[in-house]
């Protein structure tokens, strides 16, 4: 199966080419030139598999260059002992089945396309013939960065380092990162805001006498953004998981619909539950949850895309974003490569575009937006451990929100699967606050007041933190006009 550009370039590459390349030439994003169908029988035949099974099963169908062998053993180790209590369990909670994609090694989501997408490519080097190393810099607020180091350390062919700005991350996350292990990676704090660690990392990118530099010395650059097909395919999995498990737990058969809804920044998520209905999965409904940047809630309202608008930092801080660069996917598959080309045109332009009324009611029919503002996300964790005894965190609480208001609103009693993002420790100062309606002074303390509030077990890789190793310290902030100097340093070039 060969994959394209939704800019239409006509250039078709392998999935290990579009898993080592990232964008596509022309800027677009890789999709595969047909999208493979699922089954009614083989939807029974998953039933009985468990999730690594289920992973490269689906995996098989796009990744066609990869050996069945290969992406068994990935998703083994991949989907095996580093998440702990389970991949991605369905659990009931009152009406609404929240699927918990949160075991992993960081307590968050992107761990589900992060622990195997660096397997992947790591084969992608060797089927290409590539030489050279795979260097990856992320610039990162947060929690990429994390679930990126966890998912890269110790991958051979792959060397990695992340910049976070050295004021602007959590305590928890800072700590997260100065421990991190692993021979092959390494983190540096800039000084500055999130923006400057990023600039710092795409002027790297793009300065040709760098990349000269690397070359000579066996390395190129790679990335890890949620635009790569590597990171997109393993996410679809989880969809054909939770339908399976739904199947058996009895609550639908074989054929019958679910609705799903996913908290969504930049759009990767809620899209790779659309390839999964694309492939013949029975999914009604795509609801469309946001915070207060619900830029995505105005789109699929108006058909206009705009983000000339105020950006607001709220609790829920992976999906502050402005930018969801994986609609490009979507606009793809419903208005084609040229008008696609027009729209990015015209956001790269103007910060906005309007799509055709055609496309937007092909959106509608299946897609449903919501948002919930910062004081509905904290009165939602509130109720939810209330009414049903279950802590959800600040994400997901978006989602059991707009979940809500759907049921409500349209009385469609369709089982949903929210999409549970992070582990409520993860956020645990606006967790615990949501709860009590006071913040912990300090945020490291909220995970032992939430713990003792609950009565729940702070997930281990969080538990342990101020005692593990300090291995990048973070108090060793650099200028960020010196980032191009310290990573070749890193290199030793
Ligand atoms: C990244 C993230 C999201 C948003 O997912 P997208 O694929 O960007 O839409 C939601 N919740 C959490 C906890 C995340 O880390």
């Amino acid at each position: 199966m060969k994959y394209y550009s939704t800019r239409g370039n006509g250039i078709g590459v392998t999935s290990a080419q579009a898993i080592k390349q990232g964008l596509a030439q022309d800027g677009g994003l890789f999709l595969p030139e047909s999208i493979p169908a699922l089954q009614k029988d083989e939807i029974d035949a998953l039933c009985k598999m468990d999730y690594p099974h289920r992973a490269a099963y689906i995996l098989g169908k796009y990744l066609t260059d990869y050996t069945e062998e290969e992406l068994l053993e990935d998703c083994q180790n991949a989907y095996g002992e580093r998440f702990v209590g389970g991949t991605a369990p369905l659990c009931t909670v009152g009406e609404l089945n929240l699927l918990e994609l949160w075991h992993g090694p960081t307590c968050a989501f992107k761990d589900m396309a992060l622990q195997i997408m660096p397997r992947l490519l790591s084969r992608a080097l060797k089927k290409t013939g590539e030489t050279r190393e795979a260097v990856i810099l992320v610039a990162t607020s947060g929690d990429t960065g994390k679930a990126a180091l966890e998912g890269y350390r110790d991958v051979p062919g792959v060397r990695m380092q992340v910049f976070y700005p050295v004021n602007g991350v959590s305590r928890v996350q800072k700590l997260q990162m100065a421990t991190q292990e692993g021979s092959n990676v390494c983190v540096t704090s800039v000084i500055g805001n999130f923006d400057d660690a990023q600039t710092g990392v795409k002027n790297i990118f793009s300065d040709d006498a760098i990349a000269e530099t690397l070359d000579k010395g066996g390395y190129f650059f790679s990335s890890a953004n949620s635009i790569n097909w590597g990171r997109l395919v393993p996410q679809i999995v989880y969809y054909v998981s939770a339908y399976c498990d739904l199947i058996l737990q009895g609550k639908i058969k074989n054929g019958e619909s679910m609705n799903v809804c996913v908290p969504t920044g930049n759009f990767g998520n809620i899209f790779a539950a659309y390839l999964a209905k694309r492939m013949g999965l029975p999914i009604a409904k795509f609801l469309c949850a946001s915070n207060s940047n619900h830029i995505l809630t105005d789109f699929l309202a108006t058909g206009t895309y705009d983000r000339n608008r105020d950006f607001y930092t709220t609790m829920s801080p992976s999906m502050d974003i402005l930018i969801s660069s994986n609609l490009e996917r979507l606009l793809f598959l419903l208005a084609g490569s040229e008008r696609t080309t027009a729209y990015m045109k015209a956001l790269k332009e103007t910060g906005r575009y309007t799509v055709d009324a055609d496309v937007l009611a092909k959106i509608q029919e299946e897609f449903y937006g919501y948002y919930a503002d910062e004081s509905q996300t904290s009165v939602t964790i509130q109720t939810t451990y209330e009414k049903e005894g279950y802590l959800c965190d600040t994400h997901t609480a978006v989602g059991v929100y707009a979940a809500n208001t759907y049921r409500k609103e349209t009385g469609d009693t369709t089982p949903i699967v929210v999409a549970s993002t992070a582990s409520p420790y993860k956020f645990a100062a606006d967790v615990f606050a949501s709860l009590c309606g006071k913040r912990p002074e300090d945020e490291f303390s909220a995970l032992a007041l939430l713990s003792q509030l609950t009565g729940t077990a702070i997930p281990a890789p969080l538990a342990n933190l101020d005692k593990k190793e300090i291995r990048f310290d973070p108090d060793a902030a650099i200028k960020a006009d010196t980032m191009p100097q310290n990573v070749l340093a890193q290199l030793g070039l």
